[in-house]
């Protein structure tokens, strides 16, 4: 339909004076490169630009190139990507570049089915990869997209449920020339103007044709059902010190929450808080354990955590019955690439017992 077309040109128009520069962004008229788009892609699904970008481009200073990657150590990749999160990320980042490697000679597939395949790739990055770096007219739908969709066309569901609504109509608008472009031009417009709170209608390319903005609704757009509140878990770290103050670390087993990834020992994470001495009863070690005041929270996707600290020191017979376990003095904590959870276990230590 033409009005769409007109749309969809408005937008690339706007586009092509304000598109934001990011490290991952081929410049105008440049071609993408695949690699740095997956890569890109990956790193920001639940995560800001802002937090993304010294970890991407260290990635790609390190591993400029997929086979690079792929044969990288996993524990490298793993430690490299710590503190970002979402951790099955790293490994299906991992996992994918390897497929990439062996079975598609290092040529990313340009079609959204044939992505969709590759470990890691859901829907979104398959439809971002296939129109960024292949400039294929895929419907790219995230967060800023499902906004600025729900406000043009005043779409008063809430989400999830109007998600397939809100995709139809992303998909009119999806021109067939420069689809790469109108791909980055809708999330910047989402990330730029049409933002949560406070819209800047009145120097948005849609503002003439934005149904929510002549309803007086856009602010309140999109409607979403109210989230269940994440349950509450607990649980008590062990930070155990030997004769020459390296600490006890262990790497947590490669599947699972945090996996593969360096941990401050613990008792399992449950919806009781631990009493002193079931804790110390869960511990790797008998030993002269002390409480440390205060607690360490964090929220994961599904859950939110709040951990106590134990603190003893080890004998060297003690330190002795361990073995594979990383011994870390403490002048080394921070290359060692916690995930963040840990890292923040590790500060309240550090910071208690100095
Ligand atoms: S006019 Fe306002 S609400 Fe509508 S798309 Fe533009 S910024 Fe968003």
């Amino acid at each position: 339909m033409p009005e769409l077309a007109a749309k969809a040109s408005q937008l690339l128009k706007w586009y092509d004076r304000h598109r934001r520069r990011l490290p991952w962004r081929a410049l105008p008229g440049v071609t993408a490169d695949p690699y740095a788009v997956w890569l890109s892609e990956i790193m920001l699904q639940q995560t800001t630009v802002t937090a993304v970008k010294p970890y991407y481009e260290s990635f790609l200073a390190r591993w400029p190139t997929v086979h690079a990657l792929a044969a990288a150590p996993t524990e490298d990749v793993m430690t490299a990507w710590a503190g970002l999160g979402y951790y099955a990320r790293a490994r299906n980042l991992h996992a994918c570049a390897r497929v990439i490697a062996a079975e598609h000679a290092g040529r990313f597939p340009d079609t959204e089915a044939e992505l969709l395949e590759l470990p890691g790739i859901g829907p979104y990055t398959a439809a971002a990869i296939a129109a960024i770096a292949f400039d294929v007219p895929a419907t790219v739908l995230d967060g800023n997209v499902e906004r600025v969709m729900a406000r043009l066309f005043a779409v008063t569901d809430p989400l999830p449920k109007s998600k397939e609504t809100l995709r139809a109509w992303a998909a009119t608008l999806t021109p067939k020339k420069r689809a790469g472009d109108y791909a980055q031009a809708v999330m910047d417009l989402g990330a730029t103007v049409c933002t949560p709170t406070s819209p800047a209608c009145v120097i948005c390319p849609w503002s003439t044709a934005c149904a929510a903005r002549a309803q007086g609704i856009a602010e309140t757009l999109p409607r979403k059902l109210k989230k269940v509140e994440p349950p509450q878990r607990y649980g008590v770290a062990f930070w155990m010190v030997r004769k020459d103050g390296a600490v006890l670390l262990r790497r947590r087993p490669s599947k699972g929450l945090l996996g593969g990834m360096v941990e401050v020992p613990s008792t399992p994470w449950r919806a009781e808080a631990w009493s002193p001495q079931e804790a110390h009863a869960e511990a790797p070690v008998k030993a002269q354990w002390r409480t440390l005041d205060g607690q360490v929270t964090h929220t994961f996707t599904h859950f939110r955590l709040s951990l106590q600290t134990c603190v003893a020191d080890l004998t060297p017979a003690q330190a002795k019955a361990f073995d594979d376990v990383l011994w870390t003095p403490l002048t080394a904590m921070g290359e060692v690439g916690f995930p963040s959870v840990m890292r923040k276990v590790a500060e309240h230590a550090m910071k208690h017992i100095a």
